[in-house]
């Protein structure tokens, strides 16, 4: 027979349960119906369906082996002891289940008797307990009341946060003291194995049989209570995450979400520019409803963490960027233009204005007064830094780059200075408007001859050399160019020269969003290197290497491509380069984001430094994965840098924390950024008259050689 405090238990107990069902229920299905009304995605689903391994590895490794979030050691830490707190005490609310419907004494048969079981769920709510204090102890040293834009928390819901760890705590005292009493009362199944547990009932001890009955049933009701509790505000914050992270994580653009910019969809099929018709087609994202059903998963999947503002460079110079609070807010629109969004055409007709106004109805996607300004949108590089770093995988730059795409494409809405590039892009296949004739000049500086192609390759041509707009037209990168040529030269290697023929891979447009003169560059691209019977393709530029080798193979353009350090270091490898001259200078490596963070080729350029004998290497503060951008990318390299401090200001600012001879790195608009940034600061007296910046190929040819430069023909 069960008693009174049994019984009153059970009802109160059932009741929470009911209740909170309810309340987290109806939640439940708001998410998914507006989810399901995003816009169409199938390749999400198609690639889980096609590489089902991938999908579980990224559960496994991400997920539950939490690899993002331990990049960040101490946080990562706590937040893996915390997670799995969360996975193991599911055990301990199994049990009270099991308690608060069969009576106090009840147990599970055979597991709730074993020992380790015991052991292990009080040693990880232990750890739960000290990765508690962490976070605290994180955020209290990160508060942005303190630390303002330096904060990575600048922006984020911390109230929100703190209740989370209230709730947290909550959850472990509630568990320590049911079990504490329970172990006082001599009816803790685990015994001494579960240690803290046993340790936490010895004040009760001595205590009447009733009072720690009743003291037992209110511990129960408390810890039932408080994940009942966590469970409503769970599924109304940030902390949804906890249960659609390993969505996002298994629907995640593969390999990471980075690479190839995505063709532009409508209707989950790519647009046929010949066939759309705007009124029927989305180009890009105009407004919230045209967002994908894996937009609006990333959107609620947020964490607030903060790890991508604290990596943007825009973030970090002063502008209104912030790819964390761009999540927000389009997430916070999403919410409130919900129930507009999700009602019927009947129902839309009967809201009152007051109603539109507050579900932000007419407010506008990009504008002045609309969720995101359009200095956010533009001051966007494109690096990837927030992509890296999100530890739920949330595509920020997609989303930028689609919403691009419908100021671009569709408002002509962008910043006026970029006009220019696209109409020489349009016109002579360049962004500097010069004649494609040009692109032979360098050729005539070397003492060598190279291969140009007329329609077709030679047989015995191994790499067909893609020179880039930059390498052929602009002077600092010419050098780079110029060096490439002369090794593969030196070393053997049989190479041809599109010349007139090549024209902009189109990255620069279609990283503005004008994604119809990427197409129209790119197919005549893809033309000319088919009929030419291309199929191994060096380049020296990243963003050139990064479209042929990620974004042509969406056009119809495969080919196996190599970056230029990717090469040169496995000539150096294969003895065919021996550098030999020593270069006795402190250098200091930049990682361009194209190359590094987007195609993961942070070794190469590093091995062929240090096989230069007397080069002395010095990482910068932030480095690969972590490395900061010139500022150049996303044509940015095209519009004015009108806000805060210029980007390759202060990345020159770190190069020059490590007191370099040279500043090395493997872009010609790193190239270009970066040595414009050491010659103001040359001028301001604060670097080294002789400080200059190379490519890696050109600190490889003074070694083979013993030349500054590449001879210049007599
Ligand atoms: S891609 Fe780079 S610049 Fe753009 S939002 Fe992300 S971190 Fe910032
Ligand atoms: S977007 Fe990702 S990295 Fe940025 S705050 Fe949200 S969860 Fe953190």
């Amino acid at each position: 027979m069960h008693g009174a405090a049994y019984w009153l238990t059970l009802i109160i107990g059932l009741a929470g349960i009911v209740v909170t069902l309810a309340l987290a229920g109806r939640r439940i299905q708001f998410l998914t119906k507006l989810f399901r009304s995003g816009q169409p995605d199938p390749e999400r689903t198609l690639q889980v369906r096609r590489e089902p391994k991938a999908a579980v590895e990224g559960q496994a490794v991400e997920v539950l082996g939490q690899k993002k979030l331990l990049k960040w050691t101490v946080a990562g830490a706590a937040h893996f002891a915390v997670m799995w707190a969360f996975f193991l005490l599911a055990t301990v609310y199994l049990e009270a289940g099991v308690q608060l419907i069969f009576g106090l004494e009840a147990h599970i048969p055979f597991i709730q008797t074993w020992g380790p079981i015991g052991f292990v769920q009080d040693t990880i709510a232990l750890a739960c307990l000290l990765g508690l204090a962490t976070f605290a102890a994180i955020r209290i040293k990160q508060s942005p009341k303190k630390l303002g834009r330096k904060s990575r928390f600048k922006g984020s819901h911390t109230g929100g946060a703190w209740v989370i760890l209230f709730m947290i705590f909550n959850v472990i005292w509630t568990m320590f003291f049911f079990r504490g009493i329970e172990a006082a009362r001599d009816e803790l199944t685990y015994g001494k194995a579960a240690y803290a547990s046993w340790l936490s009932g010895r004040p009760f001890t001595g205590l009447s049989d009733g009072t720690l009955n009743w003291l037992e049933s209110v511990g129960l009701l408390l810890h039932i209570g408080v994940a009942l509790v966590f469970l409503v505000i769970v599924v109304n914050s940030k902390h949804l995450h906890i249960f659609i992270a390993p969505l996002n994580v298994m629907f995640k653009r593969r390999p990471d979400g980075l690479g190839a910019a995505q063709p532009m969809m409508s209707k989950g099929k790519p647009l046929d520019f010949e066939e759309a018709d705007p009124d029927e087609d989305t180009f890009g994202r105009g407004k919230i409803e045209d967002f994908t059903w894996k937009g609006y998963l990333d959107m609620a999947t947020c964490t607030e963490c903060g790890r991508c503002q604290s990596q943007c460079p825009a973030w970090n110079t002063g502008k209104p960027l912030s790819p964390k609070m761009l999540v927000l807010e389009l997430r916070d629109h999403a919410f409130a233009k919900a129930p507009y969004m999700l009602a019927s055409e009947e129902e839309k007709e009967k809201f009152t204005d007051e109603q539109k106004l507050a579900m932000q109805v007419d407010k506008e996607l990009v504008g002045d007064d609309g969720v995101i300004h359009p200095d956010v949108l533009w001051s966007c590089t494109n690096c990837g830094a927030c992509v890296e770093q999100c530890p739920v995988d949330i595509e920020h730059i997609d989303h930028i780059l689609d919403m691009r795409r419908f100021q671009v494409m569709i408002e002509s809405s962008f910043p006026s200075e970029a006009g220019v590039m696209l109409k020489n892009l349009e016109n002579k296949g360049n962004p500097w408007g010069m004649s494609e004739m040009k692109r032979l000049e360098w050729i005539e500086e070397l003492d060598f001859e190279v291969e140009v192609v007329d329609e077709k390759l030679p047989e015995d041509t191994e790499y067909l050399f893609w020179v880039g707009c930059a390498g052929a037209l602009e002077d600092r990168a010419k050098k780079t160019t110029k060096a490439t040529a002369e090794l593969l030269h030196i070393a053997g290697v049989k190479f041809a020269v599109l010349g007139p023929m090549e024209a902009c891979t189109g990255d620069p447009a279609r990283r503005l969003g004008m994604e119809f003169v990427f197409q129209m560059l790119g197919q005549q691209n893809v033309e000319t290197l088919n009929e030419a019977g291309a199929k191994k393709i060096v380049a020296t530029c990243p963003h050139c290497f990064n479209t042929l080798a990620n974004e042509y193979p969406q056009i119809g353009g495969n080919y196996e491509v190599v970056h230029h350090t990717q090469l040169l270091a496995h000539l150096v490898e294969e003895g065919k380069l021996t550098p030999i001259n020593p270069i006795e200078e402190n250098i200091t490596y930049h990682d361009p984001c194209f190359l590094g963070r987007h195609n993961k080729v942070y070794k190469q350029p590093r091995d062929i430094m240090a096989t230069v004998p007397g080069v002395k290497t010095q990482e910068m503060h932030r480095h690969k994965d972590r490395g900061f951008c010139c500022g150049a990318g996303g044509a940015r390299m095209w519009m004015e840098e009108r806000i805060g401090k210029r980007i390759n200001t202060e990345r020159v600012d770190e190069a020059l924390e490590t007191n370099p001879d040279t500043v090395s790195t493997a872009c010609p608009f790193c190239l270009v950024m970066l040595g414009d940034a050491i010659n103001e600061k040359k001028n301001e007296g604060a670097a080294k008259e002789t400080l200059e910046v190379v490519d890696v190929s050109q600190l490889l040819i003074r070694s083979v050689k013993g030349e500054k430069e590449p001879a210049p023909a007599e």
